[in-house]
């Protein structure tokens, strides 16, 4: 995979620079993924980006976490991805402006069982966002703790995946799975996809074993480690029983402050890989050397 290969006409949104799709993914539980969707988005809208945010997952806390009351919700991404629905008539405003977001039910958790016995069913959200990409700057996809097909939709339907890792006991336990799906979803559905980095979460920085896991991951994944780490903070926690982003719930947090740091972040990636930035982060090139896909 090269540079010049990755901008082409199609990925290029006249008014906005490059669409961007990343994949949150990592079939560990409770590591940080929706917390992650929900304040990327956020804050990149709040950078003044035009964000979409997916949820991915049955579980709906993306949804329920930017205050859209999943009770109320008649169509959802399962319906974009099983009965091929516009995602316009399914799309709701975020909590920030220049976010929307397609929420999720329960009903999605029957897609992963449906879509065993469809035809390409790998590709039906990348299919179902086609209509829609040209609307946004960045397209954030919440997937769910597995590696099935949802998970699959995701990785198939974005250019870069982020990857929360819990610095906690066993935090890079079964990565290798999750890399391993990586470079077959990248073989054989996507070849655009890359791994733009390995995002430590709920980092406590009074404990050695947070220290020790973020030596560790910048150790074995130099290529990978993103900069920013994300706090383990209380408000963090709290923010999605309100339904809000941090930057709405506690904007002078330290939890927004870092969301924020890791948006500016995402976005300096993204210049510096289509040479609009001075320099180049070694962690943005996912096909580099050393990297696992
Ligand atoms: P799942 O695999 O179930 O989808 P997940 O990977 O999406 O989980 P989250 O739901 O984002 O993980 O986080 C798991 C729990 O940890 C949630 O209760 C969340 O509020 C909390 N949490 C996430 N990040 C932080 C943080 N930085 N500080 C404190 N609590 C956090
Ligand atoms: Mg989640």
């Amino acid at each position: 995979m090269t540079d010049e290969c990755e901008v082409t006409g199609e990925n290029i949104d006249t008014d906005s620079g490059i669409l961007r799709t990343i994949a949150i993914t990592n079939q560990k539980g409770g590591v940080g993924k929706t917390t992650t969707a929900i304040n990327l988005s956020s804050c990149l809208a709040k950078l003044g980006h035009r964000v979409l945010m997916v949820d991915m997952d049955p579980q709906g806390n993306a949804t329920s976490g930017v205050g859209i009351e999943k009770a109320e919700i008649a169509e959802c991404v399962y319906d974009v991805l099983m009965d091929g629905l516009d995602p316009r008539a399914v799309i709701r405003r975020g909590p920030v402006d220049g976010m929307d977001v397609i929420p999720s039910t329960l009903d999605l958790a029957a897609a992963e069982i449906e879509l065993a016995a469809e035809l390409s069913r790998e590709n039906r959200l990348r299919r179902g966002l086609e209509t829609i990409r040209s609307d946004y700057e960045f397209i954030i996809i919440d997937c769910p703790p597995a590696l099935g097909l949802l998970t699959i939709n995701g990785l198939a339907a974005a250019e870069e995946t982020i990857i929360p890792i819990q610095c906690e006991y066993y935090a890079l336990e079964g990565l290798v799975y999750l890399f391993r799906t990586i470079k077959r979803v990248k073989l054989h559905l996507n070849p655009e996809l890359r791994i733009t980095g390995v995002l430590l979460t709920m980092f406590d920085s009074r404990t050695n074993l947070s220290r020790d896991v973020e030596a560790e991951v910048r150790r074995e994944y130099p290529q990978l480690a993103i900069e920013t780490v994300i706090p383990r903070t209380v408000r963090l926690s709290e923010a999605p029983g309100f339904g809000k982003p941090i930057i709405l719930y506690d904007p002078s947090s330290k939890g927004a402050w870092a969301y924020t740091e890791l948006a500016k972040e995402v976005v300096k990636s993204g210049q510096e890989r289509t040479g609009q930035g001075a320099g180049r982060a070694d962690w943005l090139r996912g096909d580099s050397a050393g990297a696992p896909a």
